[in-house]
């Protein structure tokens, strides 16, 4: 027991050395030239828009041919033809991400008889597709062994982040203690001192990261899971619309789309409050995308 206990400390001083290293921002993203369409552009009359088609294409990298899970209003029915509820609630959060920037509601769960879109978890393999669309079969699918290793990665990504953090809390604390006691970090008894202080008042930390993982297991990990293919979802949700990638990394709509608060136990557990994919610029494009498919139809 003890023995543990030393051991689950000794992890943190690694922690705390990896999460101090600080990376330099990269500003290439910054520099990438914009897609994202005016308000001008947004406001012009559907004569004009149908006219101009072709360039808007190709200047907000547009792709019509893969509109074609629209119902007459320009409105889209996703039936979800899988018994997992973890997707399908997935898919219900997908939707609302949309729905919510634009303010309408361009998403909408379909039934087996009213659709405009199936979805479904498939053994198929598109490359190292996690999901896709397919136009001509108003087909949404996600690859069904990638979805099913998802469960472990983000259960162990997510214990690691626990660990972590409550690990953390012992130095913290820790560092406090020595610091009033006027012991500096430059005394030879320093590192000495600090490890017994941690290991003798690790215990809370320590429950409180047992009580974590114990969650992780029973629910909080599935729920990253749900998150991480909404994420996934609202990315192809955005090609059913019409978009192309968008050369953003932060978009929604970039090539390589990935939610990084799914190792966040506390964000998870409260349900990612506040947090959309959508960007402003991902929304403008769906805003256009819609809109040259209602001056044409
Ligand atoms: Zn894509």
């Amino acid at each position: 027991m003890a023995h543990n206990n030393n051991r689950w400390f000794t992890l943190s001083a690694t922690t705390m050395l990896l999460v101090s290293v600080i990376l330099p921002v990269s500003t290439a993203a910054a520099k990438s030239k914009s897609v994202k369409p005016t308000q001008a552009v947004l406001k012009a009359s559907a004569k004009k828009t149908r006219a101009n088609a072709k360039g808007l294409a190709s200047k907000y990298k547009l792709a019509y041919g893969a509109q074609r899970g629209f119902d007459k209003k320009g409105r889209v029915w996703i039936y979800a033809k899988t018994s997992s509820k973890t997707l399908k609630s997935s898919l219900k959060v997908a939707a609302n991400y949309w729905n919510s920037r634009l303010g309408k509601k361009e998403f909408n769960i379909g039934t087996k008889s009213h659709h405009t879109v199936t979805f479904t978890a498939t053994n198929q393999k598109n490359g190292n597709s996690d999901a896709w669309w397919t136009p001509s079969l108003k087909s949404l699918k996600v690859q069904l062994s990638y979805y099913s290793k998802s469960h472990k990665d983000v259960q162990s990504g997510m214990t690691s982040y626990v660990n972590s953090y409550y690990q953390n809390q012992v130095a913290v604390k820790t560092t406090n203690y020595l610091a009033n006691r006027g012991i500096a970090t430059t005394d030879p008894k320093y590192s000495q001192e600090f490890y017994s202080y941690a290991v003798k008042h690790q215990g809370t930390e320590q429950k409180n990261a047992k009580k974590a993982v114990k969650n992780i297991n029973q629910s909080v990990a599935t729920q990253g899971v749900m998150y991480e293919y909404a994420s996934t979802l609202a990315h192809e949700m955005g090609h059913i619309i019409g978009l192309n990638h968008s050369p953003n990394k932060l978009d929604l709509m970039y090539y390589q789309s990935g939610n990084k608060n799914i190792y966040n136990y506390f964000d998870v557990k409260r349900g990612l409050r506040g947090y959309n994919p959508v960007t402003a610029t991902d929304k403008a494009r769906a805003q256009l995308a819609i809109k040259v498919w209602q001056a044409k139809h």
